[in-house]
C-alpha cells in the first residue's frame, strides 16, 4: 500500500450533491453514468491506476492498448468507511458520496465462491477497519512511518518464499490479535493480501527486479535511481491518451531496494 494524495472531487459530483439532498451511492452510480465514469477515472488517477490495497494494476492492461472507459467496470469504488453503516442513520454520518471516503480497488475475485480467493474490497465488503487508516489520509502516512507496534515495528514488510514462489506480506496492523490481523491474518484478515495468486504476481515482479539487480550488478547509485523510478508516476499511452501510472507493486519494490541499500551501507 502507498499513501494516496487526493485531488479535488469532480465538479459533476459537487453539482450532483448540491442538487440531490439524499446522497445514495447506488442511486448516483445507476442514474449518472457520465459523472460516475468521471468519478472512477479521478480515483484511478490519484492511485496511479493501482488498487489502493493490493497494488496490482487496474483498468489499464499491461502491455497492450486499453480502452480505459470501457474497462472501468473492472474496478470497484471502495467506501473506506462502509456505506451500509455510514448512511446517515443511527447517528452515523452519510459518507456515500464523501470524496475522501472513496478510493479505487481491484475487483478482488469478487465473483469467486467462498472467501479463500477474495481479497481487497471484495472481501472487506461492509467491514470496517479498527487499525488501518484510510490510505488517502495523512494519518496513513504516519501509520507507515511513526506507529510502533511492539517489536514487530511499524512497516508493512514483504517476505520472499522461493519454495512457494510467493512474496508474502507481514503486516503489523494488529499485533495483539494475529488471527484477525487486518491486512493478512491467519484467517485471511479483512483484506487477504496474501491470497495465493496475488502473492505469486508479487513474486514475479520482485524476482524480475532481483534478477536484474544481480545480473547487472547494480551499484548504490543505480539502486537509488531505481527507488526513485518506483516512487514516481510515469507516462503510459493507451488508445492515444496519456495516463500517469505507478509501477505495479511499487511500494514492495521500494521496500526490497531500500533493504539492499542498507546491506551495501553496512558492508562499506
Ligand atoms: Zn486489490
Amino acid at each position: 500500500m502507498r499513501k494516496i494524495d487526493k485531488n479535488r472531487e469532480p465538479i459533476c459530483l459537487t453539482h450532483y450533491k448540491k442538487q440531490n439532498k439524499t446522497h445514495n451511492y447506488a442511486e448516483f452510480s445507476g442514474n449518472n453514468r457520465d459523472c460516475f465514469d468521471e468519478l472512477r477515472l479521478a480515483l484511478l488517477q490519484e492511485s496511479g491506476f493501482l488498487c489502493c490495497y493490493c497494488m496490482q494494476r487496474i483498468v489499464i492492461n499491461e502491455g497492450n492498448e486499453t480502452d480505459v472507459k470501457k474497462n472501468l467496470s473492472q474496478m470497484i469504488v471502495e467506501h473506506f468507511k462502509p456505506k451500509s453503516v455510514y448512511d446517515g442513520t443511527n447517528g452515523k454520518k452519510n459518507l456515500h458520496l464523501d470524496y475522501n471516503n472513496l478510493i479505487a480497488t481491484c475487483n478482488g475475485n469478487q465473483s469467486s465462491k467462498g472467501n479463500e480467493k477474495k481479497h481487497c474490497g471484495a472481501l472487506k465488503d461492509n467491514g470496517e477497519f479498527v487499525y488501518l487508516p484510510n490510505p488517502a489520509s495523512d494519518e496513513f502516512a504516519h501509520f507507515q512511518t511513526k506507529i510502533k507496534y511492539k517489536e514487530r515495528g511499524s512497516e508493512i514488510k514483504y517476505l520472499e518464499n522461493p519454495v512457494d514462489r510467493k512474496v508474502l506480506i507481514v503486516a503489523p496492523t494488529n499485533p495483539d490479535d494475529i488471527e484477525n490481523d487486518e491486512l493478512v491474518g491467519t484467517r485471511l484478515g479483512k483484506l487477504n493480501l496474501n491470497e495465493s495468486n496475488l502473492a505469486k504476481k508479487r513474486y514475479a515482479v520482485w524476482n524480475k527486479v532481483k534478477r536484474q539487480l544481480e545480473q547487472e550488478n547494480w551499484e548504490r547509485s543505480k539502486i537509488e535511481e531505481k527507488i526513485k523510478e518506483y516512487s514516481t508516476l510515469y507516462e503510459k499511452t493507451s488508445m492515444g491518451t496519456i495516463y500517469h501510472v505507478y509501477h505495479e507493486f511499487c511500494a514492495m519494490v521500494v521496500f526490497f531496494l531500500e533493504g539492499k541499500l542498507l546491506t551495501i551501507k553496512n558492508e562499506q
